[in-house]
């Protein structure tokens, strides 16, 4: 029995929808994250699962009970917003022992949950700072040990990282992973991050203007896309359009991008169909095309598809390179190369003339929208 269970939630704030018709299962123990715009509806979503907010349609499940009705401090499930909200009057400790306190808990019974907590999140030696002498990711510590000091089924954190430099975010998001796994409950953290909402999941949920676009594990949302909104909004996406002209075993024949092509799709088309073919940077195979005449066999590499362009220019990154490139029907495209070991400069240089194809695979194959 999955820990959350939402069917059909639908809320509209003065006739304006911001969710509509959201279903989603949540298992015990799972880290699931809202990605999408600001705007689309992930804070609502949090909110009607707290409790803060009513939805106007459809239900809300904790364990398998309905929470119409049930108010926030009644159910098992806390919040980690992005203001941290400490009382400023308070220390460390006196923060994260409030609502227990609150509860009526005997103090030596505060004393132990609360060090655990502290531990948790690594403050045990902050017990007695005042917020105001704590770093931004200090308070955020501390936030999050006020929310699972009394052992929640769910934890809600919505945007907790969005206002740490960038090298904290990273270690924090390393950090909540771990923590939790510690505690193996279910968190379900809002961003507008996609590497942030990669990094940190078991399954993301893409949201578009109060609708789900999709929900899948980081490689199958960034490997399958479900459609163009859902390609654009994770990484780099080249979008190539064609027309399948046939069928060959497991694969179609295409034109795309005025050149006949092999595709491997996991969907059904017919001859005719209008379609997208989705690739990544880095699925690309490039090679200058002087090279590719000089040695047949590389021509191998172009077995699928042979497309004819212009480098535009490169960009160092590191790691790798990108190339932008003009293929000959006008279409500009993005590829990312590896550095060659031996080589002591790039491969390509701006007016080269380059073939394109792609590595062996199933390409994401959408029909035209
Ligand atoms: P996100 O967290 O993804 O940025 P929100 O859930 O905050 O999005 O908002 C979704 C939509 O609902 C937005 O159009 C927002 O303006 C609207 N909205 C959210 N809360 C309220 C509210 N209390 N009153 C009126 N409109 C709201
Ligand atoms: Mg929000």
């Amino acid at each position: 029995q999955p820990v959350v269970a939402l069917s059909g939630v639908t809320k509209t704030f003065d006739g304006e929808t911001a969710v509509e018709n959201i279903s989603l299962s949540i298992e015990d123990g799972e880290f699931v994250t809202l990605l999408g715009p600001s705007g689309c509806g992930k804070t609502t979503i949090l909110r009607i699962l707290g409790g803060f907010e009513e939805c106007d349609g459809g239900r809300v499940e904790l364990d398998g009970r309905s929470m119409a009705g049930v108010p926030p401090e009644s159910r098992a499930v806390n919040t980690v917003f992005q203001s941290y909200a400490l009382f400023p009057h308070m220390n460390v400790f006196d923060n994260v022992a409030f609502g227990l306190r609150i509860a009526g808990q005997a103090e030596t019974e505060v004393r132990r949950t609360v060090d655990e907590a502290l531990k948790l999140v690594r403050l045990e030696a902050m017990g007695k700072r005042m917020p105001s002498e704590l770093s931004g990711g200090q308070q955020q510590r501390v936030a999050i040990a006020r929310a699972i000091v009394n052992k929640p089924r769910v934890l809600l954190l919505d945007e907790p990282l969005s206002a740490l430099d960038y090298r904290l975010r990273k270690q924090m998001q390393k950090e909540l992973k771990l923590l939790q796994r510690t505690l193996d409950i279910a968190f379900v953290l809002v961003t507008h991050d996609q590497e942030e909402a990669f990094s940190m999941s078991d399954r993301v949920v893409v949201m578009n203007d109060g609708r789900i676009e999709q929900v899948g594990t980081p490689r199958e949302i960034y490997e399958e896309p479900a459609n163009l909104y859902v390609a654009r909004f994770v990484g780099e996406i080249n979008v190539l359009d064609g027309t399948i002209t046939g069928r060959r075993a497991e694969s179609y024949t295409a034109e795309v991008e005025g050149a006949s092509v092999l595709v491997k799709a996991r969907r059904e088309f017919a001859e005719g169909d209008r379609v997208h073919v989705l690739l990544r940077p880095e699925d690309f195979r490039v090679e200058v095309m002087k090279d590719l005449e000089e040695s047949p066999d590389l021509a191998d590499k172009f077995a699928k598809a042979l497309l004819k362009g212009t480098v535009d220019g490169t960009c160092y990154r590191g790691a790798t390179y990108d190339v932008d490139i003009t293929l000959d029907d006008g279409k500009r495209i993005l590829v990312t190369e590896f550095f060659d070991e031996d080589s002591e400069s790039l491969y390509f240089h701006a007016g080269d003339r380059v073939a394109v194809g792609w590595f062996e695979g199933w390409e994401v194959v959408l029909p035209h929208e």
